[in-house]
């Protein structure tokens, strides 16, 4: 039962997973041939011990990553081609109908299943092993399994009413039913970044307001400066899962918090932190934020137009390993595939990425102390044992932020 969409599909995934071999056995050969020197911008800053533990955490993240993409290739290979998504849509036909919505439910359901199962420990080993290993590691078993349990009752509250309105959608609302469920699609993101913050957040983590010491001045005087409108600072013990920092705004208008991670607040000094949220104002005020959720609005469109266009062909489902068409297999089938076909588009968006970073820096510098920023990051490459010295290729291909050799020289520039 293959096609010539099958063979397609097997080159797709075959030169991604190729890639991603190619790419994550450049990176370690590269973190491992540099590991001896501290590179020149940050001779004074980092200890060649610290420089060393971050090459060994890289490599050894790495090592892991290749197995986790190994697994991931095989996965997809079992669930399409392999027959399993057919397998499973067979066997809850003995019970359900299987052009109803219970079966299909059922269907994706299991499929998130069959995936979380095989995450679940490749996860447990990054947190209690590698993360442990580099002394990152703040998260206790409970607490792992705490964790767990809260996301999969809180994915299944939020999302099983999707999933079965986006099948509903699909057999009911006719020729244009991918229109409705992008609607629907937009919808539900505004929705949930708006309950997010006030009501999952809370469940994970708990925020104390900062309205008092130097710290607050500082941001205070930092957001009177730049215009900026917040409903308030807090901290978020994030400390209780991990010793890495970080910093984040949740929120719409007016009621935008801003969060900074107790690990953040310990380690820098106020105007670092001063330096590193006017960073993170600056992706604000640049409107990159409201960019990104555009761009991610037309590319849903495009990715369900394009869903439109196969679900009734028969040599979609046929080339991806199944023998009934149905709308809950096509979304399974067509959700493995798709990360294939686009994983070559990578470069394109961490370029873009990189080039906001840049202008985010900009920003900051404009507004608070190009040194102090230097500062914050030099802190957080040693404390969060991040490579000074990636792979160029590997950089270009997947880093969001720009390799900090290059970042620390263009904020020096004056
Ligand atoms: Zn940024």
């Amino acid at each position: 039962m293959t096609n010539a969409f099958t063979w397609i599909f097997v080159a797709a995934l075959a030169a991604a997973t190729g890639t991603r071999l190619w790419l994550a056995r450049r990176q370690i050969r590269h973190v491992r041939a540099h590991r001896d020197a501290v590179p020149p911008t940050f001779a004074a800053t980092i200890p060649l011990d610290a420089h060393q533990k971050a090459a060994d955490y890289t490599v050894a993240k790495a090592r892991f990553g290749v197995l986790d993409i190994v697994v991931g290739a095989a996965l997809t290979l079992l669930l399409t081609l392999g027959g399993l998504i057919q397998a499973i849509s067979d066997l809850g036909a003995r019970w359900l109908d299987p052009a109803g919505l219970l079966h299909g439910t059922m269907l994706l359901l299991a499929v998130f299943l069959v995936q979380a199962a095989v995450s679940l420990p490749m996860s447990a080993y990054r947190t209690f092993v590698i993360e442990q290993r580099f002394g990152f590691n703040r998260m206790t078993v409970r607490l792992f399994v705490v964790d767990l349990v809260k996301h999969t009752l809180v994915g299944l509250a939020l999302g099983v009413p999707l999933l079965v309105t986006v099948l509903w959608l699909m057999e009911r609302a006719g020729e244009y039913w991918w229109l409705y469920v992008w609607l629907v699609w937009v919808g539900y993101s505004a929705l949930m970044m708006m309950i997010y913050p006030a009501f999952i957040l809370p469940l994970f983590n708990k925020f104390s307001p900062i309205t008092e010491g130097e710290l607050a001045a500082r941001v205070g005087a930092l957001l009177a400066r730049t215009g900026f409108k917040s409903s308030g600072l807090y901290m978020m013990d994030g400390s209780k899962r991990s010793s890495h920092g970080n910093a984040f705004f949740t929120g719409f208008g007016a009621a935008k918090r801003i969060v900074l991670f107790d690990t953040l607040v310990s380690r820098l000094r106020p105007p670092e932190v001063e330096a590193v949220l006017a960073h993170e104002l600056g992706h604000y005020k640049l409107h990159h934020i409201a960019k990104g959720m555009a761009l991610t609005i037309g590319v849903s469109f495009a990715v369900l137009l394009i869903l439109g266009q196969v679900i009734d062909k028969g040599w979609f489902y046929q080339g991806l390993g199944v023998a009934t068409p149905g709308n809950a297999a096509a979304l399974a089938l067509f959700f493995l595939a798709m990360p294939e076909f686009l994983f070559f588009l990578h470069p394109l968006t961490s370029l873009y990425s990189r080039s906001r970073e840049f202008e985010a820096d900009a920003y900051a510098v404009h507004h608070a102390e190009a040194a102090e920023l230097v500062k914050a990051l030099v802190k957080l490459y040693h404390d969060n044992a991040a490579t000074l010295t990636p792979d160029p290729l590997h950089s270009a291909f997947y880093d969001s932020h720009p390799p900090a050799a290059t970042r620390i020289a263009r904020l020096r520039t004056p």
